[in-house]
């Protein structure tokens, strides 16, 4: 996983070396070393924290957790990532994941750099009042090394604005009369959180997906006509169509993914299967998503695994084992889960033609090769996920100004955001032969590199 970021990111300077009008006036020798300079910067992360956090459990016994943040680069503004409380929580993926957000801030332009946290526990292994000392601890133990214009959390998988809330707390007390809104972001509304943070970032896998295969495709149609490209052809295949949606995870992203896309008016579709850790549900004429959400919010985030729970809420759907999800006779897959989801044992049982990365690297990079291959559009994690790190900026910057805006005035600037960025990416993306996660990692390193250099850190 954390090689396939590498690559591409080599991949996309390799090819910035030969394009002598890329940097015009690095030359020569001094360009191979500015070049080499970049490698060893975006290959490698500034810091890696690591703590063992000591917790007294209500039980008595006293347990040390494994704790990291890692804080990848800065060169655009202080570490951004969030928090991940998961038992597969390792050095190797935090590191990768903190790399993911340097580019993802690139991409989009949000002046900051990229962190990631995680604590490798079973967040439902732990009681509330232990969660809340997990919190706290995290946040003495890496106090030194968090703050506004340092380093700034959020919640990530396992995680969410109860635990940014608590953390939050903590920091305002280990620093009394400094600055504290801008320490966390997706905290609760009422200690500061913006409107419309928890659904960012499933309203942006959504959105990403409908502008590329709606807005884009009517705007830009001759475009995607004129040339032989391959994902021209996938993209205009769905044109005007109904289509079928199959969502992995329906966690905070997964099932607000999920429920854009049942309640779109832009687009004729449907979403036939969702799923989580312990099932699929499939309908073929479409799942009632409002009421599976209502569910899970009442059942500590769980689908339903049995018929006489899907009886008792009146929905309709077979229930099937977890991984089936992946392999159904659908569109459009999105992927809201974890990491490593598609790889080269199962990928050639994928069936979708577009796939959407609402997770963090779900497809490695044997499937994504065979997958790109096939003409299969991969709407990457830098792209397609970056809503929920937008809107944190904007939560940011609401706290600096103590000005807030309103929901719908977050999903605009939200969407006018993503909008700008897929603009960008798209026409190179249809005129050449390079998958969109390859243009995107090209944009990202570029303005990484021009960034770098004006700072004068490649020598
Ligand atoms: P979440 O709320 O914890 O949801 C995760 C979902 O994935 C849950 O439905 C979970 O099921 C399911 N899941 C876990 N293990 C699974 C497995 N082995 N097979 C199938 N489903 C499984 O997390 P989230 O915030 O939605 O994040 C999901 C992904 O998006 C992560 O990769 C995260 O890094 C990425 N992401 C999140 C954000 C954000 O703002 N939240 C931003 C960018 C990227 P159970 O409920 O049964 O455990």
């Amino acid at each position: 996983m954390i090689s396939q970021t590498r690559d591409i990111v080599q991949k996309s300077l390799d090819a910035l070396l030969e394009d002598e009008s890329f940097l015009p006036e690095v030359k020569g020798e001094t360009r191979k070393k500015a070049f080499t300079s970049l490698t060893s910067i975006l290959s490698t992360p500034n810091h890696v924290h690591k703590s063992y956090l000591r917790i007294p459990l209500e039980d008595e016994k006293v347990v040390r957790i494994p704790a990291f943040r890692v804080q990848h680069n800065n060169a655009l503004g202080p570490y951004k990532g969030g928090i991940r409380f998961h038992e597969t929580v390792n050095e190797e993926e935090v590191v990768n994941l903190a790399s993911l957000m340097t580019l993802k801030n690139a991409l989009h332009d949000v002046p900051f750099g990229g962190g990631k946290g995680g604590i490798i526990l079973n967040p439902r292994e732990y009681t509330e009042k232990e969660l809340h000392l997990i919190a706290r601890k995290y946040v003495q133990y890496f106090s030194d090394v968090l703050g506004p214009d340092k380093d700034i959390p959020a919640p990530d998988m396992g995680s969410g604005e109860r635990e940014m809330d608590w953390m939050m707390a903590e920091y305002k007390s280990i620093r009394p009369g400094m600055p504290y809104r801008g320490s966390f972001t997706g905290k609760s509304v009422v200690n500061g959180g913006s409107l419309g943070r928890r659904e960012a970032t499933g309203k942006g896998v959504f959105f990403t997906f409908r502008y590329l295969v709606h807005d884009f495709l009517r705007e830009q149609k001759s475009l995607l006509t004129k040339t032989d490209n391959v994902f021209a052809k996938t993209a205009l295949d769905f044109e005007d169509r109904p289509l079928t949606i199959s969502v992995q995870g329906f966690g905070n992203v997964g099932s607000v993914a999920a429920l854009e896309a049942h309640q779109s008016t832009h687009l004729q579709n449907k979403v036939v299967a969702v799923s989580d850790r312990n099932v699929t549900l499939f309908n073929s004429d479409g799942l009632d998503i409002p009421t599976l959400v209502e569910f899970t919010m009442k059942n500590k985030g769980d689908l339903p695994t049995k018929d006489d729970q899907l009886k008792e809420i009146g929905v309709k759907a077979e229930i099937r084992g977890r991984e089936e999800v992946l392999y159904l006779d659908v569109d459009v897959l999105m992927l809201a889960a974890l990491e490593d989801q598609v790889h080269k044992d199962n990928v050639e049982k994928v069936k979708a033609r577009i796939i959407v990365e609402g997770a963090n690297a779900p497809v490695t990079t044997e499937a994504d090769k065979y997958l790109s291959d096939q003409g299969v559009i991969i709407i990457p994690d830098i792209l397609a996920n970056a809503g929920g790190v937008i809107v944190s900026y904007f939560e940011w910057l609401q706290g600096r100004e103590t000005q807030f805006y309103t929901e719908e005035e977050v999903f605009n600037l939200l969407y006018d955001k993503m909008k700008t960025t897929m603009d960008t990416v798209l026409p190179l993306f249809f005129g050449d032969p390079f998958p969109l996660r390859q243009n995107c990692y090209i944009h990202s390193v570029m303005k990484l590199s021009t960034v770098l250099y004006r700072q004068g850190k490649l020598y």
